[in-house]
């Protein structure tokens, strides 16, 4: 692991090269993707600490006790389009590193990133057949969950697929854990620092193309007040937004990932205007100059949305922010927890009795407090609740170190006294 995190570093310009070239985003966003995919790594070189176990001495007259954690064995991976470096580097770090062998199956769209990235591994020395990657779709992803030998499986990806990954790979008796799409509010109070709040929603909800699992596509305004100066602010900031090719460095955001994804994400805002929700910045008409052709969309701000709307209902996974208005903070956090997904969300506030009740209640696994993007760090866990993740334990960080393994607990006793006992007939107890 020592070794591939530093080829990881070696070839950090050619993995993100490789990474704008397929997926699209800018290159200065495809350097934070693979440093936060290098922690993972890093993490990962505390195994000796991770795997350790637990012990305890007498817990009987001459008995120890203690717990180790076995390999699962063949473990695979499939994973989505918009973090090809990253999120293997959720799964692979530590399935290796508890002793399983691992699968990869990489999304189909943006393949050759995390294929260059695996193959830095057998270059580091992993002996033959511990990292495989295997390329396809639905055919590839069957194959992995019914073959009997594959013990678990990790997924991240949409809603549907990843209830159908956990229902068909449970039923198979497999460990699985599947993580799903995502409605990230960001709650902006009055007392906000509202520039701070504009500039954190501008990276939150565009950045990458808004093709992030915890982009921020909802921002709820508490009282009208508020949510103008949100409107009006978030306006002026998107005049100087710059859209365009990934690789030119100038750019904040490149294109969507396909064409049918733009399609739909075109018809999800025809849909809102349709609804009377009120489109406020409108980038449909944006075109690139030499790229006439290209999956390229502009920034759009939706206002007077509401929770009835397909556009506030349904994930889009394009460059489009929502924005909500209502009377209190209660009645925005149950607007939260009433979503189907629960994935992350922040407050920006000043005030922290009001951030403490809200992280205390709200109804989803990762909070951020005037940090929009709360993505945990690689020694914590991440994983959303509801909808938008199916299976017990998170992903990446300690979690990932229990659902890579099995937990195996042996009881000793050495007498060091030569007495014997003689046949006892209750259950084993201290007595
Ligand atoms: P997707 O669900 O279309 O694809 C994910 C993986 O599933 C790919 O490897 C794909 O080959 C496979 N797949 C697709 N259709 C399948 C089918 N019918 N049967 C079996 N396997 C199938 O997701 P995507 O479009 O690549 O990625 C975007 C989605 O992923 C968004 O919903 C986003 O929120 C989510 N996502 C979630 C997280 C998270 O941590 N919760 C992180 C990143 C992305």
């Amino acid at each position: 692991m020592y070794r591939f995190k530093e080829l990881l570093e070696a070839n950090a310009d050619k993995i993100c090269a490789l990474l704008t070239e397929e997926h699209g985003k800018v290159l200065d966003d495809a350097r934070g993707e693979l440093s936060r995919a290098i922690e993972n790594v890093e993490y990962a070189c505390g195994a000796p600490e991770l795997l350790k176990g637990e012990y305890s001495k007498d817990v009987g007259p001459a008995i120890d006790s203690w717990s180790e954690f076995q390999p699962l064995g063949v473990v695979a991976g499939i994973t989505p389009f918009n973090f090809p470096v990253m999120v293997p580097l959720w799964m692979y770090p530590t399935a290796i590193i508890c002793g399983n062998t691992f699968v990869l199956k990489p999304s189909e769209r943006t393949p050759s990133s995390s294929l260059f990235v695996a193959s830095l591994l057998h270059e580091a020395g992993l002996p033959a057949g511990v990292i495989n990657v295997v390329n396809g779709d639905k055919e590839a992803v069957d194959t992995i969950l019914e073959d009997p030998r594959v013990k678990g499986v990790s997924f991240v990806g949409s809603t549907p697929i990843a209830e159908y990954i956990y229902t068909k790979g449970t039923a198979a008796g497999k460990r699985i854990q599947a993580l799903g799409g995502a409605k990230n509010h960001a709650l902006v109070m009055p007392d906000a620092d509202l520039d701070n709040a504009v500039s954190s929603l501008m990276g939150a909800a565009y950045g990458s193309c808004g093709e992030r699992c915890m982009a921020i596509s909802v921002a709820v305004a508490i009282g009208n007040e508020t949510a103008d100066a949100l409107v009006g602010k978030l306006s002026e900031e998107l005049k100087d937004l710059k859209v365009g090719p990934g690789t030119d460095i100038n750019n904040d955001m490149g294109p969507l990932i396909t064409e049918p994804h733009m399609k739909k994400v075109r018809g999800l805002i025809d849909s809102g205007i349709k609804a009377g929700a009120e489109l406020v910045v409108d980038g449909r008409e944006l075109e690139v100059e030499g790229h006439e052709n290209g999956n390229f969309l502009g920034a759009c701000l939706f206002d007077r949305v509401t929770a009835e709307m397909q556009i506030y209902q349904e994930e889009i996974f394009g460059p489009v922010l929502c924005v909500v208005r209502v009377k209190t903070m209660e009645e925005a956090m149950k607007l939260i927890n009433d979503h189907e997904y629960g994935n992350g969300t922040c407050i920006f506030t000043r005030d922290g009795e009001a951030a403490r009740y809200f992280s205390d209640h709200i109804e989803v696994g990762m909070v951020g407090i005037n940090v929009p993007l709360p993505v945990p760090v690689a020694y914590h866990s991440f994983g959303g609740f509801k909808r938008s993740l199916f299976g017990d334990l998170h992903i990446y960080g300690p979690d990932s170190i229990r659902f890579y393994t099995k937990r195996k607990t042996i009881t000793q006793r050495w007498s060091s006294t030569g007495v014997r006992e003689g046949a006892k007939f209750t259950f084993p107890s201290h007595s």
